[in-house]
């Protein structure tokens, strides 16, 4: 339990994470990949509209990165594959 916080810990003050969930779609600059220090977050995020990444210094509009995000996550399932037929 310990642990496992403090490898949280360690990974949130580095900026930097592997993998992007969906649940970071908010927070993931959609520029350089990365949950930036200044990026929305929590509860105090919900009210920020515009914010600019401190890694890489763009500027985003929150639901457009969020929604870039989203379709980048979507772009990567489906170059993994997917194996359900998308015509109808
Ligand atoms: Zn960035």
């Amino acid at each position: 339990m310990i642990k496992t916080q403090l490898e949280y810990k360690s990974i949130a003050t580095q900026g930097v994470f592997v993998e992007v969930n969906e649940s970071y779609t908010t927070q993931t600059c959609s520029c350089c990949g990365l949950i930036s220090q200044s990026s929305p977050k929590g509860r105090a995020g919900l009210r920020i509209r515009e914010w600019t990444c401190a890694e890489c210094g763009t500027t985003h509009d929150r639901d457009i990165n969020s929604a870039k995000n989203i379709l980048a996550l979507g772009h990567k399932r489906l170059a993994v594959g997917i194996t359900r037929s998308l015509g109808g």
